[in-house]
């Protein structure tokens, strides 16, 4: 799995989805840049997710609100108190780490043992194996669970509490090492603010201290009162917003999981007080769904309720995607209460008020969120997409292909157009076909190398279409059409190719 996850950042790389950022010296830690099909992908993810909050919401509008912010806006939020990392340093290797992702490393590592033993006895035993029944008698699969309850249950307990000398007492009862030097030579457990500062106005003038906003959530609570009135607003409505945020992440690691400069897709939905659970369910159910949609196995997702949960917040739940290095989290969906538009409505002096007329009373609102990182996203759509695949190739020979698997709607190009010769009138006719597509669908023109090895590189970067035109195009406009996860290949007139794409390229 580690290897496979090498093997997809490379790709990504080689194929021109993701860029270290400045690479030419020498790279930025956890920023990164999206290249020519990386940008079409992410573009294609926002979109699914515009139109599907936006779109088919009535009752929910978009908004594009700016990354400075008052720096009041971090006072009122909290993230200026409480918006820390626990950290601790390896005094041998010198390296900085997040204690409790250390400490999540290690409930990782018993959750990767129980999962070799299952995947051991299942090799044994085939289809006559029961796993439930597995899980709850074999001896080493229940030792193994015993350490994971007992180290989460003693973890979360110190999250909770942000028990610092806590934390660091579970790293040294854990037998916890530094990856690096694997020694347990630690300092203490401290914290440290996550939010980039920067300085507005020149020193002469008195500058002032502002933030480069760590999500994307405050533009639309102090937004709020703008939307509703001028938007006409009914409870319940939502925002919905999607731009960079930035963290000063301390653990720079799994490629573009956790960086410094992301992207979030947020929306607010403001309900009336006491509702909220109600619209934290609908908001769970309709989230999940819209991860299904798209067509990858349904068991690589799952749920995890939070234990503990953040200062605002009186529910809060993730979706789980596992990714080569896990399970882990991918969007959050957060019964904020009415934390902030109260904070904001302290420190602003500005009444945040809705009358609600159904029930002849004036209320702060309670907030549901649903919060993704469009790059985190980004990452789970790949790692589902990346498929190595043993084939038949020319003259019956045993070859294999790298082939992105991804839903057509999202992949960056929806077909390639590909004269089988330099000659003969080919290429114009191919052309003369993208120039009545290239208004509704990403097209690319490729008249280099082999047929083969054409496809071979359209497989790579997931386009879901080929089209070949050959000698008989020009005698009676039809070509072949070559599908990437079959392989298959049909002649179809040039008139049909339009709905036989759109059909399968459209949500
Ligand atoms: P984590 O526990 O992984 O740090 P979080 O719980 O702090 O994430 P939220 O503050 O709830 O994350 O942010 C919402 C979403 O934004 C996350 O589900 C994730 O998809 C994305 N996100 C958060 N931090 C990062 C980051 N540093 N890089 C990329 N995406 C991020």
């Amino acid at each position: 799995q580690e290897d496979l996850f090498k093997k997809l950042i490379a790709h990504c790389k080689e194929y021109g989805f993701v860029f270290p950022s400045s690479e030419i010296y020498d790279g930025l830690a956890a920023v990164y840049d999206y290249g020519q099909y990386g940008v079409e992908l992410k573009n294609n993810i926002k979109k699914y997710w515009w139109d599907s909050m936006v779109l088919l919401h009535e009752n929910v509008v978009g908004l594009d609100s700016a990354i400075f912010m008052h720096p009041t806006t971090w006072k009122a939020s909290g993230h200026v108190d409480a918006f820390n990392d626990p950290l601790i340093d390896n005094k041998d290797s010198k390296k900085r780490y997040r204690a409790d992702v250390l400490i999540e490393d290690q409930l990782a590592k018993y959750e990767a043992k129980i999962d070799k033993e299952i995947e051991k006895a299942k090799k044994k035993f085939g289809d006559s194996f029961d796993e439930a029944k597995f899980r709850e008698t074999n001896p080493r699969v229940l030792a193994n669970l015993e350490k994971w309850t007992e180290l989460h249950e003693r973890f979360s307990k110190a999250m909770n509490d942000m028990d610092l000398a806590d934390l660091k007492q579970i790293i040294i009862d854990y037998k916890i090492v530094c990856p690096i030097s694997g020694t347990s030579n630690w300092t203490d457990v401290r914290q440290f603010n996550l939010m980039f500062a920067t300085e507005m106005g020149s020193t002469a003038d008195g500058a002032s201290k502002i933030y480069l906003r760590p999500e994307t959530a405050q533009g639309i609570f102090v937004n709020y009162l703008n939307v509703q009135k001028t938007g006409r607003m009914k409870i319940p409505f939502g925002i919905a917003q999607i731009g960079k945020a930035f963290r000063n992440e301390i653990v720079a690691r799994q490629f573009i999981f956790r960086m410094r400069e992301f992207e979030q897709m947020e929306m607010q939905y403001f309900v009336r007080p006491g509702s909220e659970m109600e619209w934290f369910e609908k908001w769970k159910a309709t989230r999940m769904a819209w991860h299904k949609a798209l067509g990858f196995d349904e068991s690589n997702y799952r749920f995890h309720e939070h234990e503990k949960l953040a200062h605002y917040a009186n529910a809060a739940v993730d979706v789980e995607y596992k990714f080569p290095f896990g399970f882990k989290e991918v969007e959050g969906i957060h019964s904020r209460t009415n934390f902030d538009l109260s904070q904001h409505q302290e420190f602003s002096g500005k009444k945040i008020q809705y009358y609600d007329p159904e029930i002849n009373e004036s209320y702060v609102p309670y907030v549901i969120e649903t919060s993704i990182g469009v790059d985190r996203m980004f990452l789970q759509v790949v790692s589902a997409a990346y498929c190595e695949e043993e084939i038949e190739g020319a003259n019956g020979k045993k070859d294999s292909r790298v082939v992105m698997k991804l839903p057509p709607a999202l992949a960056p190009v929806k077909l390639a157009v590909m004269p089988l010769v330099k000659k003969d009138g080919l290429p114009e006719k191919a052309r003369a076909i993208i120039d009545t597509l290239k208004y509704e669908f990403n097209c690319r023109y490729d008249e280099k190398d082999s047929i083969g090895k054409r496809y071979r590189r359209q497989d790579a970067v997931g386009t879901p279409f080929c089209i070949t035109v050959d000698h008989q195009t020009v005698e009676d406009d039809t070509v072949t059409i070559r599908y990437r996860d079959s392989m298959e290949q049909e002649r179809v007139s040039i008139s049909d190719l339009r709905n036989i794409i759109h059909d399968q390229v459209s949500f």
